[in-house]
């Protein structure tokens, strides 16, 4: 099995394998195409399987990046992973004129307004400071379509689970969500039936 046979874009690949990757992990094999085909997908998985570069991959490929605007989310449990996020989506999308942007807290609130309003394609970020970008319309969600939350047990466990639901409020209805949990406690699967549909469920 290869990259080659996903059917993802070009300049995807092109990334992918300038970052040295060279065949895809069990994670990646399974869950890469259905994401990138629109399903909401439910990824059971530890980390070091893979399973950043599964959804950066997957949203990356589904950008349009002539449109100047966030249309990928991405929602993790602490600074230091969304920042380590955001730099593997940065690196695979090398080649895709993508936009990125880490909006996590103990940073300039008002850098990341700049930021933001000069147009960003995809932002990584914690649940408090995205959920206020979004409230201060710093963070247009309209044309927000895909939407990831890496570790929910974690930022679940974290204390986050009110600002989650604030957020999926503001976001478009027709909304793709991929979830990626090493567990699935009864509050993420709560959100999985609350905000997905029909989910495909992957597990490594
Ligand atoms: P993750 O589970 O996303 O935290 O990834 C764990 C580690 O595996 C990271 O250091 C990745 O760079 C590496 N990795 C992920 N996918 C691949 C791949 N297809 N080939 C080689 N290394 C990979």
């Amino acid at each position: 099995d290869s990259f080659d046979q996903m059917n993802l874009h070009e300049n995807l690949l092109r990334g992918i394998y300038a970052y040295g990757f060279e065949k895809p992990s069990a994670i990646q094999q399974k869950g890469i195409v259905p994401f990138t085909k629109g399903l909401d997908v439910i990824q059971q998985a530890q980390s070091g399987t893979g399973k950043t570069a599964t959804f950066c991959a997957g949203i990356l490929n589904n950008l349009d990046t002539s449109v100047n605007d966030c249309q990928g989310l991405v929602l993790a449990p602490t600074r230091e992973l969304a920042q380590q996020i955001e730099k593997v989506m940065r690196a695979l999308g090398d080649y895709l004129q993508v936009k990125c942007h880490a909006c996590v807290g103990g940073t300039s609130v008002r850098e990341d307004a700049r930021i933001l309003g000069a147009g960003v394609h995809v932002i990584v970020g914690t649940p408090g400071r995205v959920y206020d970008m979004l409230r201060r319309r710093c963070l247009r969600a309209d044309n927000i379509k895909m939407f990831v939350l890496d570790e929910a047990d974690e930022m679940l466990s974290r204390g986050f689970k009110d600002q989650i639901y604030d957020i999926f409020q503001l976001l478009p209805p027709k909304l793709q969500v991929g979830v990626f949990s090493a567990t699935l406690p009864p509050e993420a699967l709560e959100i999985t039936r609350k905000f997905m549909n029909k989910p495909v469920r992957i597990l490594v």
